[in-house]
C-alpha cells in the first residue's frame, strides 16, 4: 500500500484537504497540499507587491515553499517564513485564482510537484492532479459537493476559528472561485477520464474516506 499514488481533485472546499490528510494517515502515505503551494506564491507576489512574473520566479527562488510536517499538522514555509497561517487569508484567498492562472508559475510548481510524486506513496490533492501532474496516479478522485453544503462545511470552520464571515458572501466567492478555476486556459478544474467522482453532499468525512480506502485497497 505504501507506494500507491492517489489524486485528489475537486472545487473550492470539497473537503479535499480534510480527506486527503485522514487518507494519509491511515494509509501511511505523505500528503502534498498543492493549493497551498498556489496560496504561498499569491502571499509572496502580495507582500512584496509584485506584478511581474518574473519577479515572482525570482522570489521563489530566494524563499522556496517547504512542508513541514509536526505532531500538530503540516506547516508550511516559504524559505525561513511560516506562512501557514496567512495563506488561508481573506486577501489571499481572494488572489489566488489569478495567480494560479499564470502558466509559467504553474510549470514551476508543477515540477516541484512531480518530483514529489515520483517514487509514490504520495495523496495530493489540488485542481490538476489527476489531469496534468499524476497523469498514471493509481486512483483518481474527483471529490464534489453542492455550494451550499461547501459555503455551509466553511462558515462553520471559520465560526470556529472565530473568523467573521457573512455567509452569502462566502457562497458566492466560492462559486467565482470555482468559475475561475475550471474557465482558465492553463490546466482548468476538471475531472480527469478515468477519475472516481465523489459526491459529498450530506455524506460524513468518515464515511468519504472509508470509501476512498475502500477503493485504495482493492488496487
Ligand atoms: O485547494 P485550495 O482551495 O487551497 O487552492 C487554492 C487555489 O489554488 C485554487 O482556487 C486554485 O486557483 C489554485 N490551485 C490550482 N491547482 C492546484 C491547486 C490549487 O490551480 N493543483
Amino acid at each position: 500500500m505504501s507506494d500507491i499514488t492517489i489524486a485528489v481533485d475537486g472545487p473550492a472546499s470539497s473537503g479535499k484537504s480534510t480527506v486527503a490528510k485522514l487518507i494519509a494517515k491511515d494509509l501511511g502515505l505523505i500528503y502534498l497540499d498543492t493549493g497551498a503551494m498556489y496560496r504561498a506564491v499569491t502571499y509572496l507576489s502580495l507582500k512584496y507587491q509584485l506584478t511581474t512574473t518574473e519577479e515572482i520566479l525570482a522570489r521563489l527562488i530566494e524563499q522556496p515553499i517547504r512542508f513541514e510536517n509536526t505532531s500538530s499538522g503540516q506547516l508550511v514555509f516559504l524559505g525561513d517564513e511560516d506562512v501557514t497561517r496567512v495563506i488561508r487569508e481573506h486577501a489571499v484567498t481572494q488572489n489566488v485564482s489569478k495567480i494560479a492562472a499564470i502558466k509559467e508559475i504553474r510549470q514551476a510548481l508543477v515540477a516541484i510537484q512531480q518530483r514529489f510524486g515520483e517514487n509514490g506513496g504520495v495523496i495530493m490533492d489540488g485542481r490538476d492532479i489527476g489531469t496534468v501532474v499524476l497523469t498514471g496516479a493509481d486512483l483518481k478522485i474527483f471529490l464534489v459537493a453542492s455550494v451550499e453544503e461547501r459555503a455551509k462545511r466553511r462558515f462553520k470552520e471559520n465560526q470556529a476559528k472565530g473568523i467573521e464571515t457573512d455567509f452569502d458572501q462566502l457562497k458566492a466567492e466560492i462559486k467565482e472561485r470555482d468559475r475561475l478555476d475550471s474557465t482558465r486556459k492553463e490546466s482548468p478544474l476538471k475531472q480527469a477520464e478515468d477519475a472516481i467522482l465523489v459526491d459529498t453532499t450530506g455524506i460524513s468525512i468518515e464515511t468519504v474516506v472509508k470509501k476512498i480506502e475502500d477503493l485504495a485497497r482493492k488496487i
